[in-house]
C-alpha cells in the first residue's frame, strides 16, 4: 500500500503536523510525473476553506495552502486533500470542476486517501455545488469508484485508524476547497462552482469566505469580489 511510503505515526505517539512539502514530493513522484517540472508551493494557513490551491499558467507555479485548523486530520487524511489541490492543475482543459478532479485522483490510485479524506471531512455522501451541475465525492461514492484491491486497503487503513463510516446528521456547508488559476495575467477565482474574476491589481490576494444568512459572500485583500446563494442539498 501507498502508505507505507509516507511515515507512519511517530514514535512516542505524540501526534506532530504532517510536513506538507514531503507529502507533496512524494505525492509528485509517484502519482503527478507530469507536475515534475513545477514550481510547487505548500504552506499551513488561516483560510476559509480546508484546502486553497493557485496555479498559473503563465509561469509553472502552484501553491497550496492548507488550513491550519486541519492538521489533527490523520495523514492519511491530508494526504487525500493534497492529492485533490495536485489534480486541479494537473488535468486538461480548465480544472476548475471538482467532481472531474476527484475522479483524476482516484485514476492515479489515490482514491483511498480521497475516501478517507471525505469521512474526516464529514461527507459521507456527495456535496452537491452548483445547483447540482457540480459534486464533491462523498465517502461512498468514492469507495464504489475503488478496485477490489483499492477496497481492501481502504477497509485496512480505517480499521487501523478506528474510523466506522458513518452518515453524519448535519450536512456540513463549509466550502471544501478554493481554486485560483491564472492566465495571461488575469486571475479567476472558483468556490462551489462558482468563478468570479479577481479584479487587476490585486496580486495573491488573501480569500475569505463567509456563509451568512444562506449568502456566501466572497472577499479578496477584504474587498468583496462576488456573492452566492448557498445551495441546500
Ligand atoms: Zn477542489
Amino acid at each position: 500500500m501507498l502508505i507505507a511510503l509516507f511515515s507512519s505515526e511517530p514514535e512516542n505517539g505524540m501526534s506532530t503536523t504532517p510536513d506538507l512539502k514531503s507529502l507533496t514530493k512524494i505525492l509528485v513522484s509517484v502519482a503527478y510525473p507530469e507536475l515534475q517540472k513545477n514550481d510547487i508551493i505548500t504552506s499551513w494557513g488561516q483560510i476559509s476553506s480546508y484546502g486553497q490551491v493557485r496555479w498559473s499558467a503563465d509561469d509553472n507555479t502552484i501553491q497550496i495552502r492548507v488550513n491550519k485548523d486541519i492538521g489533527t486530520w490523520h495523514q492519511a487524511g491530508i494526504i487525500g486533500l493534497l492529492s485533490h489541490e495536485l489534480s486541479h492543475p494537473s488535468q486538461k482543459g480548465s480544472g476548475l470542476k471538482e467532481h472531474k478532479t476527484d475522479e483524476d485522483v482516484i485514476s492515479r490510485g489515490l482514491g483511498l486517501y480521497l475516501a478517507v479524506e471525505r469521512l474526516i471531512a464529514g461527507k459521507y455522501e456527495d456535496h452537491i455545488i452548483q445547483r447540482g451541475k457540480d459534486r464533491y465525492l462523498g465517502y461512498r461514492s468514492v469507495r464504489n469508484l475503488l478496485t477490489p484491491i483499492e477496497i481492501k486497503s481502504l477497509d485496512l487503513l480505517m480499521s487501523n485508524l478506528k474510523l466506522k463510516p458513518a452518515r453524519t446528521s448535519h450536512r456540513n456547508s463549509f466550502s471544501h476547497d478554493s481554486i485560483v488559476y491564472e492566465k495571461d495575467g488575469i486571475s479567476t477565482i472558483a468556490i462551489d462552482g462558482v468563478t468570479f474574476v479577481i479584479p487587476q491589481g490585486l496580486i495573491d490576494p488573501d480569500i475569505k469566505i463567509v456563509h451568512r444568512d444562506g449568502i456566501v459572500s466572497v472577499y479578496a485583500d477584504e474587498k468583496i469580489i462576488g456573492q452566492y446563494e448557498e445551495f441546500e442539498y
